[in-house]
C-alpha cells in the first residue's frame, strides 16, 4: 500500500463551452455524491477550456463540490505582451489547483519542447499551481527507442535546472495510444511508471520518486481498473471518456471494479 491518493483526472480539450460545462460539472458532482464518492480517498479533478474556468469555478464554490479545477495549459511568462496566452496568475485566482503541462497536443501541434515545459512547470509553481508533467513516445520513438527511453527523458528534462522542487504529478501516456482507442496494456504501464520512478529517485531523491504517476490513452471505466491494479499506477488522465458524466464517475469509482 502506498500513501499516495489517486487523482483521476479529466481533460476536456477543446470541448463545450462555459454553459455546457456548468452541466458537466453539476452532473458530474451529483452522481459522485449519489454515489457517496469519498474524494479524500480518490481524487476527482476536471481540465476544462480556460473560457469555462470562471463559471465551474463559482459553481464548485457556491455548491461546495469536491471536485478540483484544473487548467490545460499555462504559459510560462508572468505577464505582457503575449498574445492570446493566460498566466499562472489569473489561473490561481480562479482556484485552479492543477494545470496540465507538456501534452503532447501542445508538443505536437504548438511546438512545445522540453525546455518551455521546463519553463511552463516554473510558471506552476510560481503560482502555487501543481503542474500534471504529461510524457510519452510516439510510435517511432517506442519501435526505435524502446517504451521507458523518451518517457524518462521528458520527466528529468522538465524537472532539471530548478532550485527546488514543488509538487509535481507525472502522467505518462504513450501518444500512440491518446484518442486512438489503443491503450497500453496495464503490466507495460506499470512498468514504465517503474522506470519512471526509479529516475526521480536517481536524479532528485525520495520524496521526487514519492510523486503521483499517472497512465492515460483511451481509458474507460471498463479498463481503468487494471491500470489501477498496479501499485505504480496513482491515477489516469482521461480525454474523451472524460466528457460523459456516467463514464467518467465511472472510472473515477475504479475501487468497485478492482478484485483483490
Ligand atoms: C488525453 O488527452 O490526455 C487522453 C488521454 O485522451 P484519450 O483518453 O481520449 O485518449
Amino acid at each position: 500500500m502506498t500513501d499516495r491518493v489517486p487523482l483521476i483526472a479529466g481533460n476536456w480539450k477543446m470541448n463545450l463551452d462555459h454553459l455546457q460545462a456548468i452541466a458537466l460539472v453539476q452532473k458530474l458532482s451529483w452522481t459522485l455524491n449519489d454515489a457517496d464518492h469519498d474524494f479524500g480517498e480518490v481524487e476527482v479533478a476536471v481540465f476544462p477550456p480556460f473560457t469555462d474556468l470562471r463559471s465551474a469555478q463559482t459553481l464548485i464554490d457556491a455548491e461546495k463540490f469536491e471536485v478540483k479545477l484544473g487548467a490545460q495549459d499555462i504559459s510560462q511568462h508572468e505577464s505582457g505582451a503575449y498574445t492570446g496566452e493566460i498566466s499562472g496568475q489569473m489561473l490561481s485566482k480562479l482556484n485552479v489547483e492543477y494545470v496540465l503541462v507538456g501534452h503532447s497536443e501542445r508538443r505536437q501541434y504548438h511546438a512545445e519542447d522540453d525546455a518551455v515545459v521546463q519553463e511552463k512547470v516554473a510558471a506552476a509553481w510560481a503560482n502555487n499551481l501543481i503542474p500534471i508533467i504529461c510524457v510519452g513516445e510516439n510510435l517511432e520513438e517506442l519501435e526505435t527507442q524502446g517504451q521507458s527511453a523518451v518517457p524518462i527523458n521528458q520527466t528529468i528534462n522538465a524537472l532539471s535546472g530548478h532550485k527546488t522542487l514543488g509538487e509535481f504529478v507525472i502522467a505518462y501516456e504513450p501518444v500512440w495510444a491518446i484518442g486512438t482507442g489503443k491503450v497500453a496494456t496495464s503490466q507495460e504501464a506499470s512498468e514504465v511508471a517503474t522506470a519512471i520512478r526509479q529516475a526521480l529517485k536517481t536524479s532528485f531523491g525520495d520524496d521526487a520518486a514519492n510523486s503521483r504517476i499517472l497512465y492515460g490513452g483511451s481509458v474507460k471505466a471498463n479498463n481503468v481498473a487494471g491500470f489501477l491494479q498496479s501499485e505504480q499506477v496513482d491515477g489516469v488522465l482521461v480525454g474523451g471518456a472524460s466528457l460523459d458524466a456516467e463514464e467518467f464517475s465511472g472510472i473515477s469509482r475504479f475501487k468497485k471494479h478492482i478484485v483483490l
